[in-house]
Formats: C-alpha cells, sequence, structure tokens
C-alpha cells in the first residue's frame, strides 16, 4: 500500500520565502501524529540563529558553531515541542543503544550513543543528521519510543535490529506492533559508494540502483521487515537532504550544521482521558 505519510507545513505562496526560513516548519508524520501519548517533529534547517555555514538551525556542538547559538535553537525546538527534557548522544557510528527509563534533571548528550529508547513522558530522544537517517519507532501497547541514528554503518552493523531487541528485551515491545518512520536522508539519487565493495556487504548489492548507487532507504525498510515489523507499518518520506537544500548535509557541504528528529512521549499523558 503507497501512502504519503507526511505533511509539510510549509506556509501558502503568499507568504514570503524569507518568512518560511525564521519559522520552525517541521515534518510530521501522521502514524505518528495520530497517536495521542506521542510528540516528534523532523525539523529542516530554518527556524533557528545560527549563521553560515550553520545556518541557522544547527542543533550540533561538535560542528564548530558558537555553542549560545546551539543551546537557543535546542530551546527553540524543545518549547515548539512542549518536550521537558532532551537526550541526545555524541554519535560516533557505532551501535551502542542508550536505555532512558528515567527522567535526567537536566538535558543530556551523552559520548558514545547513536540510538535511544524511553518510556519516560516528557524526553525528547534527539537524532542529529546530516545526510544520515533517523528512524523513530513507537511501540503503542507499551508506550515505548526510540530514535535511531543510522547512517551507512549504522546500516552495515543493523543498529535497528539491535534497538528493536533492546526495546523487546527491556520494555516487552513486540516487533509486530512497532511503527516505523525514516526520516528525509541519504537518497538512491546521492547514496554513491565508490568502495562498496569493501564497505558494504553483499547482501546490501540488490540495492544498488545503478552502478555504485545504493537505496539505503530500501535497506532500512528491509532491515525494520527482517526484525519483524509489518510493512504497513513502516512509513518513508522520499526527500533526498542531498538534492534538498532545506536540510544539512555534509555530503554536498561538508562543513555545516546538523538537523534534527525527536521523538518522545507526551508529559501529561498519564491524565489524558
Ligand atoms: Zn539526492
Amino acid at each position: 500500500m503507497t501512502s504519503y505519510p507526511f505533511f509539510l507545513f510549509f506556509p501558502s505562496k503568499d507568504i514570503s520565502y524569507s518568512l518560511f526560513k525564521i519559522m520552525l516548519t517541521p515534518l510530521t508524520s501522521p502514524a505518528l501524529s495520530k497517536q495521542p501519548p506521542v510528540f516528534h517533529g523532523i525539523f529542516n534547517r530554518h527556524g533557528g540563529t545560527s549563521t553560515p555555514p550553520f545556518t541557522s538551525l544547527n542543533v550540533s556542538f561538535g560542528v564548530g558553531d558558537d555553542p549560545e547559538n546551539v543551546l537557543s535553537n535546542r530551546k527553540r525546538i524543545k518549547q515548539y515541542l512542549g518536550a521537558q527534557i532532551l537526550v541526545s548522544g555524541q554519535q560516533v557510528h557505532k551501535t551502542s543503544v542508550l536505555v532512558v527509563d528515567s527522567k535526567p534533571d537536566q538535558d543530556q548528550e551523552i559520548p558514545g550513543y547513536d540510538s535511544f529508547v524511553s518510556n519516560v513522558p516528557g524526553v525528547g530522544l534527539m537524532v542529529q543528521q546530516a545526510d544520515c537517517q533517523a528512524v523513530m519507532l513507537f511501540a503503542p501497547k507499551t508506550k515505548v519510543v526510540a530514535n535511531i541514528h543510522c547512517g551507512w554503518r549504522g546500516s552495515v552493523a543493523n543498529i535497528i535490529s539491535k534497538t528493536m531487541h533492546t526495546m523487546e528485551k527491556t520494555f516487552f515491545c513486540k516487533s509486530t506492533d512497532l511503527l516505523a518512520v525514516i526520516s528525509p536522508s541519504l537518497g538512491p539519487c546521492c547514496g554513491e559508494f565508490i568502495n562498496f565493495r569493501d564497505e558494504l556487504p553483499s547482501h546490501f548489492y540488490p540495492y544498488q540502483v545503478q552502478p555504485n548507487f545504493f537505496d539505503f532507504w530500501s535497506i532500512s525498510k528491509a532491515q525494520l521487515l527482517d526484525a519483524g515489523m509489518r510493512s504497513g507499518n513502516i512509513f518513508t518520506t522520499p526527500i533526498c537532504t542531498v538534492c534538498n537544500t532545506d536540510w544539512f548535509s555534509y555530503r554536498r557541504d561538508e562543513i555545516t550544521g546538523r538537523f534534527c528528529s525527536i521523538i518522545g512521549l507526551k508529559a501529561n499523558q498519564e491524565c489524558a482521558q
């Protein structure tokens, strides 16, 4: 079944593009928006305070941007989502999964983690990106969220499967119940891997869409399916961050910012209904 899972909250055409650039205009997925306990957003590069080459909603402290601007951008995003606490990682393209099962006193950015799982209301799990995927997961029955930073190294190591295993082991989440949303990221149009025979396993070769070009959106979907998810519960977006300049892209610009995807459980969900 084909569907268009994303609504882009761009202003109408009669509003100037400059206004669009000062607003926060995150992508959201209806699949997650209609889940009452969940808040989420995939924030493009617009609406922040950073200056070139980080214009403007850079969320990374690790790219050379002024930390004051990064803090301001993160604060703006937190307020927009109603998140009380942000948890993120100093991502290293490996497979460590952080389980957040109690609410931290303040925002946390923990070295060495690329994947995050939580059952704590009010905590936003943030993945920082410039062409890598964020794979956001929600388990409706157990009310658990996850967010995975998944670049090609994460795909090779199958961090998706490792995260789903952690959700099952820690919180008894069944793969068949999960919803998944794959964020804008490197598309098959730009996924060139000249040294793929050294870098990618042979079971990725069927996803080669033209010589040396690979479809990592389909690779992630296959990994989600292999780990037990249902096809109808997996939602992707056809936005390539290299092609579309509304997103930070390491491949396109090299020295640039990071955009973010965030998912969490609403702080007041215990009071709902
Ligand atoms: Zn592209």
